[in-house]
């Protein structure tokens, strides 16, 4: 199989962090992209110990002037080919404690920059370096994965609880399928994918699941994907979850 080449958002730590550990532990290069490089102990480590195959770039997913700065330098981090194989949004920002009536438009502003508005502008100011399928060549188009969460499943939504999360992540799904709708053409697979309740800073000290078995999952998930997949929601075991 080819090398692969893989961006991913909010690699610092937790799900993207893994993401980062178990894409080049498959052999796969990565561009590993967070808000503070110089303070990412953990990618910087990884960085050394697999020279020329993870470059660490700075990246706020919420300031779009942010995203064209790393579309401008991407191309000299990108292998000979210059494209994209994989895109994982995972960068995500939960502010818990809200409570109805005092719910302020700082967070939900805050989290919908983030969550909802940083995939989809990201995902367009790539999309010139996302691969296009090459059926001929026996070349599959990218992959855009959305970490969403069944938090912004409407159908789910049972109670009143983290509303700037759930209601940016009911966002974020939006702008899945319709990036998935303006990438079909060129064969590009965008899909929006929970994670499960994963055991990292913001899935806090009750989760249940470990990120290294999330991430497996969700890769054998991304693995798996035709392009007939491109605009559906998934969990980490690639059970299709009610929008
Ligand atoms: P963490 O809180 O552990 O990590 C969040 C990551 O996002 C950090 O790297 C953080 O960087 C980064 N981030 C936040 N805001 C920005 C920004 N503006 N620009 C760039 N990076 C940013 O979360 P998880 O790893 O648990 O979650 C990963 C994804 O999975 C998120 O999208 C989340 O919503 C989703 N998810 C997680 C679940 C869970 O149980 N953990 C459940 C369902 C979905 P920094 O260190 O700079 O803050």
């Amino acid at each position: 199989m080819t090398t692969r080449t893989c961006l991913v958002t909010g690699a610092n730590r937790g799900v993207g962090l893994e993401f980062v550990r178990q894409l080049l532990a498959r052999g796969d290069r990565v561009v590993a992209t967070c808000r503070q490089p110089g303070r990412a102990t953990a990618l910087n480590a990884l960085a050394g110990d697999h020279p020329g195959r993870l470059h660490v770039l700075p990246l706020d997913v919420a300031e779009p002037k942010s995203h064209a700065a790393l579309a401008a330098e991407l191309p000299l981090a990108l292998g000979e080919d210059g494209r994209l194989d994989l895109l994982v949004n995972g960068a995500g920002v939960l502010h818990s404690g809200e409570r109805f009536g005092k719910v302020s438009a700082a967070i939900l502003e805050d989290s919908f920059r983030t969550n909802a508005a940083g995939p989809f502008l990201l995902t367009q100011a790539l999309a010139p370096l996302l691969a296009d399928a090459r059926p001929e060549q026996g070349r599959r188009g990218a992959r855009v994965a959305n970490l969403s969460s069944e938090l912004g499943s409407i159908a789910g939504a049972g109670r009143f609880g983290t509303p700037s999360y759930c209601i940016s992540k009911a966002a974020q799904n939006m702008a899945s399928v319709l990036l998935a709708h303006a990438l079909r053409e060129r064969g590009i697979v965008v899909v929006a994918l929970h994670p499960g309740w994963v055991q990292t800073d913001m899935g806090g000290p009750d989760a249940t699941v470990p990120a290294a078995d999330s991430v497996r999952g969700l890769l054998d998930v991304i693995d798996g994907l035709a392009p007939e997949d491109s605009g559906s929601f998934r969990d980490w075991q690639g059970e299709a979850l009610p929008w």
